[in-house]
């Protein structure tokens, strides 16, 4: 036979020639681009023209400023914007693709971008091709070449040498089967990299809630934009002057408008996403951060998931007790087998199968190499249709599978009869074992394998123990008000025990629903089924899209598992998708929303607490940046409107809307989780962001604050000049802005991250002494030294507006959600 594979001494050289198997980097957007866009912005805009009639006026301070500001806020938005968009840049170093590779003679895992031209790869079900690839064995293989030519009927493929059949192209997926192949282009050099299409990438999809968002920053737009209009009317018909009325108007709608909102938001989901990748779960579509705080019910797959997915034989019974049929079982072990255990003891491959093998070496060290010298012919692989693997040899049929399918299709020549090996699988189960039966055909029944004539040869036991974690995290859940269902292609019986075992359902009886009893269940039967059952085994895929369905149709918000290729329309139907990092198919990867690293149920429960923290916090940041920023508006208004004197001038709004965006609005982006995060119900998903409650509330918020800003006017206005008490009302009003935040922040605060709270409130009073105290500024703004006495005034109004926003927003009571 030809030379197969590469030795490491060749990879090494060939690497150097030929480089990384990776397409060419799509050309990065220019930071001065990005930079460029941050004025696509209505804040921007505004403050654009705000600048341009200010110079066209000769005002040059006032231009000056209002120039300053927008460099603020782009400068500001640029590094917000960078920041959240490596964060998730980082996210694809975790999804990397590894291929089965034959180098120096064994069947190494390698990541895809280590592929050469001459390397032998393993093709499995459910992968994608990861280079261009001359078929050398396939058994049954079908591949979806949509990517590159449109055509998504699946297409055979054989040994050949054929420029269709016989060859593999890179980005193309598997559908069916599995094979070898050997690599002939990689990276740019395949028919893709041709093209120059971009394999599937995460897709940049936008947050509702930022589009919520953006829509409220509109809407706001708007109703500024009338009262702009009316005050600017006003100012002007009362003679006042034409660019006075203007600048007005202006800053009436910069001072309104939760600008610095969307940037936050980026912030706070951009951090949320990394630290959910630091708990093991990779956020593939950003929308599902925030879903992820409303699911109600969690599907999940048993084996991997629930349990370790390291298996061990733990029991085999024999058709008959004898050497013989034992020898000839431990054969079928190795024969009808993926698995490849190295001679360096290294195993690779299902861990059911290398269970299989590192038992038939241990019961009989001499069968180590009869795996390499029994060639296979062929291959049926294992489905979850038909749940058995056969493989044919020269002078047999090796197969095995799920013991009651298995058992359907043999000969009922031996003297125990189908119900003596009923029980002795329900035994088994009841255990908790994994239940796998053995049996061989004749080679001649190759073409006819589903019409049965088996010979059953026994049944194999295995234990795969719970994963520590999983008991807590499932407790986790049900304390938060989230069910968890189990749905397995397993055993009934070994369901229902390993469920008892993590404390999924109760001690006792166990109710548990298969494959058979869901086909036959009515809708309507169904739609019970699925809100009472929390076992589901034996189970189709088609049955998880149809249980997903259900569950949906009962009003829950869902997040399922899956590996398998058949599991994608599942995964894509749930709310969340999540799919397995380690023993997943790509198919099943690209299909969901979240990606486990470590296959951990546990994994699920922490992305759910922390899809909770993140919308808290994007919660709590809304309702802190409402009321400031109306407050800051409406003075402006009514001011103009009843021909007072402006509180607070249009420069000095600006100063503060600044001051707000750089400090303040960023303390609940970085605030950590709640402790009884996990202890409440699960959000309505139709809750709206702020609901009727807080707006009433924020509303109370807005009107104090600006009947403090006028009273501190009015009294400084009665001691001072008009100078010092528009000093006093400004100093007063971003004290009493720090006080809210402090009230609010101490209503939801936990032991830590107050660091930002200190560090942002230090840096507020910072800029506020400077806008007092220094004397260019007291230029700019028009401002003036604050006395004692002022420092007294502002640090009480900052009390009396800590007092008003404790009672007020009753924060307690704030986020139990009771309609
Ligand atoms: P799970 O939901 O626990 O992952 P699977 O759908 O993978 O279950 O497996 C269902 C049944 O199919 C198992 O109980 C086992 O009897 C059988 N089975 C699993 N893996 C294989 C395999 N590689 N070859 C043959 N039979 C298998
Ligand atoms: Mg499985």
């Amino acid at each position: 036979m030809e030379k197969r594979g590469l030795s490491s001494e060749e990879a090494v050289l060939l690497q150097q020639q030929f480089g990384l198997n990776q397409l060419p980097a799509p050309t990065p957007t220019r930071w001065w681009r990005k930079l460029l866009q941050q004025f696509n912005n209505t804040l921007i805009f505004i403050l654009s023209i705000a600048a341009i009639f200010s110079v066209a006026l000769s005002h040059w301070v006032d231009g000056g400023i209002i120039v300053a500001v927008i460099l603020v806020n782009t400068v500001l938005g640029f590094i917000q914007e960078n920041r959240a968009e490596k964060a998730v840049a980082a996210l694809q170093s975790y999804l990397v693709e590894y291929s089965l590779v034959l180098r120096d003679g064994d069947w190494q895992k390698l990541p895809s971008t280590n592929l050469l031209p001459g390397d032998w790869v393993r093709i499995e079900n459910g992968e994608r091709i990861a280079a261009d690839l001359h078929i050398r064995e396939a058994y049954q293989l079908q591949v979806d070449e949509s990517l590159l030519t449109g055509e998504s009927v699946p297409v055979d493929k054989h040994l050949s040498n054929d420029n269709v059949q016989g060859i593999l192209h890179a980005g193309t997926m598997v559908t069916r089967g599995s094979g070898v192949g050997e690599v002939f282009a990689t990276g740019a050099a395949t028919s893709i990299g041709h093209i120059q299409k971009l394999l599937a990438q995460t897709k940049p999809s936008q947050s509702p809630l930022l589009i919520r968002i953006n829509r409220l920053s509109r809407w706001l737009g708007l109703g500024v934009f009338i009262l702009a209009i009316i005050a600017s009317l006003i100012a002007w018909m009362h003679d006042d002057s034409l660019e006075f009325a203007i600048l007005a108007a202006i800053s009436l709608a910069v001072a309104i408008i939760p600008e610095g909102l969307p940037a936050v938001i980026s912030i706070t989901l951009a951090l949320g996403v990394q630290r959910m990748a630091q708990k093991g779960s990779i956020i593939r579509q950003l929308p599902a951060v925030e879903t992820l705080g409303a699911v109600t019910v969690i599907c999940t797959d048993k084996t991997g998931t629930l349990t370790e997915n390291r298996m061990a034989v733990e029991d085999l019974r024999l058709a008959q007790e004898n050497s013989e049929s034992l020898h000839r079982a431990l054969e079928n072990m190795l024969l009808c087998n993926d698995a490849e255990i190295s001679d360096a003891g290294q195993s690779s491959g299902d861990p059911l199968e290398q269970a299989l093998i590192d038992y038939a070496y241990d019961a009989d060290s001499a069968l180590i190499h009869y795996q390499k010298r029994n060639r296979r012919l062929d291959t049926r692989p294992f489905d979850h249709e038909s749940p058995y693997m056969a493989t044919l040899h020269a002078d047999r049929i090796a197969i095995k599978g799920a013991p009651e399918f298995v058992l359907q299709h043999c000969l009922q020549e031996q003297e125990q009869t189908d119900s003596f090996w009923q029980g002795v699988i329900s035994e088994m189960a009841n255990l908790g074992l994994r239940t796998i039966a053995l049996a061989e055909a004749d080679i001649s029944r190759w073409s006819s394998l589903d019409q049965g004539r088996w010979r059953w040869l026994g049944v194999v036991a295995l234990l795969d123990p719970p994963r520590q974690a999983v008991p807590a995290a499932i407790a986790a859940c049900r304390g938060a008000g989230i069910r968890v269902i189990m749905v397995t292609g397993d055993h009934p019986r070994t369901a229902a025990t390993i469920a008892r075992q993590i404390g999924l359902v109760e001690a006792g009886s166990v109710r548990v629903v298969d494959h058979a009893q869901w086909l036959a269940a009515s809708p309507a039967e169904r739609q019970q089924l699925a809100r009472e059952v929390n076992v589901f085994a034996r189970v189709q895929p088609a049955d998880k899209l149809e249980l997903v369905e259900t569950l949906q149709n009962n009003g829950e918000i869902v997040a399922m598992t899956g590996d398998g290729v058949n599991d994608a329309p599942a995964l894509r139907r749930a709310q969340i998708g999540v799919a397995m990092g380690l023993s997943g198919s790509t198919v099943a990867r690209e299909a969901a929303a979240m990606i486990l690293t470590d296959d951990d149920f546990a994994h699920i429960a922490s992305a759910v607490a922390e899809g909770r923290h993140i919308y808290n916090n994007i919660q709590r940041t809304v309702l802190f940046m409402l009321p400031t920023n109306f407050a800051q508006g409406m003075v402006i208004f009514i001011a103009v409107i009843f021909r007072m004197n402006l509180p607070i001038t249009p420069l000095q709004i600006l100063w503060i809307n600044t001051v707000t965006a750089i400090t303040l609005a960023l303390v609940f982006a970085f605030m950590g989780a709640d402790k009884a995060l996990m202890q409440q119900l699960p959000r309505p998903v139709a809750q709206p962001l702020v609901p009727g409650i807080l707006w009433r509330r924020i509303t109370l918020v807005t009107i104090f604050l600006l009947l403090m800003v006028f009273a501190i006017f009015e009294a400084g206005s009665t001691f001072y000049d008009v100078v010092h008490a528009r000093t006093l009302a400004v100093n007063g009003l971003m004290a009493m802005e720090g006080a809210v935040l402090l009230a609010m922040y101490g209503a939801w605060r936990n032991d830590r991250g107050d660091w930002i709270l200190i560090g942002s409130l230090g840096a507020m009073i910072l800029l506020q002494v400077l806008f007092s105290q220094l004397t260019f500024l007291q230029l700019v703004f028009q401002t003036t030294s604050m006395s004692l006495i002022d420092i007294g005034i502002i640090f009480f109004t900052a009390l009396l507006a800590w007092l008003a926003a404790r009672l007020i927003m009753h924060p307690q009571q704030m986020f139990t959600f009771k309609s």
